[in-house]
């Protein structure tokens, strides 16, 4: 079934207003296993949203607008779509009801334009809202089928999850299921070319690969008769995928690379500490994201001058003046010292430039890694290639929590 989702509002014109109720419902229906179309934004503008919609039904059998439900001139969707559905309004006692109730319980006293939002399609559906004033509603005419939604954020999310979410479930006819592998160490160009055996010529399960922060994720889905069914065709997928590139495979529920690294140090046992320079804590700090985290981190130090790195963590000052405050010895000296002192059973560290400037025959984006077991110490190089500091840093808290991933694997 092809969906399109047509947001009104001028202010979405301006960029006053970014448009995620698109974004919300194009994801939402995707997960459905629905195929959405086209976005379309117009004005407060009846000749135009007239125009827009005969567009969108030009190219889709059900069209969602949101916005334009409210109770002043200007919000003319419900009424544009019903006479383009061939759709009259008429008066529902009930949201009459619901409108005053709403407005006696912030004690105010509805106001006469309000009575608008309770005219409905004769022959529609109506979807009452207890998240605000103004229902929902659906009309279906010769195979196809217009909906029209508040364009309130809170109150558009509220009337999805109660009611247009199931109304819309009968328009499928196959089940959708889905899974998202998520990857580290390779680029999205590279991922694909490696998964052209998979890529090329399918039709179902579908599997695409998209670039995510630093990372990337491979999304396999499939539509079959029962979800049953669905799930056996991407697990048997996901198999011929880890053939592939198992090697790059970090997680194939779609979890985040810090929640793995929290979720396998528990499972083993180890706790971790942390000695950062030019990320400054934000390693800490995403570890720390992770609900549970206090059972696998207790220390995190942040040395970010010399001095720090010499009086808090212990690193020899003979050696930074020798090899440089960056440089390989230095970061593998501070992973040392942060296990040495935290008494924790791994330890990770960082010093590099975050740019935009950097010293010594350096660029931005070049960085040292040290990490530190009770077996082994080591380090790994670090070139982001990005000048702005912002990224960098970011990619080098990426890529601390990929060494410790790593090294517990036992891969490094
Ligand atoms: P309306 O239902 O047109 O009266 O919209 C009421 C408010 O909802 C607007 O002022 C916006 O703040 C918000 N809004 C409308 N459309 C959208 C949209 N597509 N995405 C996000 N917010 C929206
Ligand atoms: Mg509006």
């Amino acid at each position: 079934m092809r969906v399109s989702i047509l947001a009104v509002g001028t202010e979405l014109l301006f960029g006053q207003t970014v448009n995620t109720n698109a974004a919300f419902l194009s994801k939402n229906l995707q997960l459905m296993g629905f195929n959405v179309m086209h976005h379309y934004v117009v004005g407060d503008n009846p000749q135009r949203l007239k125009e827009t919609l005969a567009e969108a039904f030009d190219k889709a059998d059900i069209v969602i607008t949101t916005g334009g439900l409210g109770p002043t001139q200007d919000d003319l969707t419900k009424e544009i779509v019903s006479e383009y559905m061939g759709e009259k309004l008429v008066c529902d006692e009930k949201v009459i009801d619901d409108l005053k109730a709403f407005f006696e319980k912030f004690g105010r006293k509805m106001s006469q334009n309000n009575i608008k939002q309770a005219y409905m399609p004769e022959n529609g559906t109506t979807f009452y809202n207890d998240a605000g004033t103004a229902p929902a509603c659906a009309i279906e005419k010769d195979g196809k089928c217009a909906i029209c939604l508040p364009g309130p954020p809170r109150e558009m999310t509220w009337l999805w999850n109660n009611g247009v979410k199931s109304y819309l479930e009968k328009f499928l006819d196959k089940k959708m299921f889905y899974k998202v592998i998520r990857t580290i160490g390779i680029g999205e160009s590279d991922l694909e070319t490696e998964l052209l055996p998979v890529i090329d010529g399918q039709t179902d399960p579908t599997v695409a690969t998209y670039a995510k922060e630093g990372e990337c994720a491979i999304r396999v889905a499939s539509q079959r008769d029962t979800l049953e069914e669905a799930e056996n065709a991407v697990n048997q997928m996901i198999q011929r995928i880890d053939a592939l590139v198992g090697q790059y495979i970090y997680s194939t529920d779609d979890e985040e690379l810090k929640e793995v690294v929290v979720r396998i140090l528990k499972e083993k046992g180890l706790t971790l500490s942390s000695a950062e320079s030019c990320t400054a804590g934000k390693f800490a700090a995403a570890i720390t994201d992770v609900p549970g985290a206090s059972a696998v981190y207790g220390t995190g130090f942040v040395t970010y001058s010399i001095d720090a790195k010499v009086n808090q963590l212990g690193v020899d000052r003979n050696l930074i003046e020798r090899d440089g405050v960056v440089s390989s010895t230095v970061a593998e000296a501070m992973a040392v010292q942060a296990r040495n002192k935290s008494g924790s059973d791994i330890a990770v560290a960082i010093t590099g430039y975050a740019g935009p400037d950097a010293d010594d025959g350096y660029k931005a984006g070049d960085a040292y890694i040290g990490y530190a077991t009770s077996e082994k110490s080591g380090y790994i190089e670090v070139h982001t290639g990005a000048a702005r500091r912002d990224w960098n840093r970011e990619g080098f808290t990426l890529r601390m929590l990929r060494t410790v991933y790593l090294l517990i694997e036992g891969r490094l």
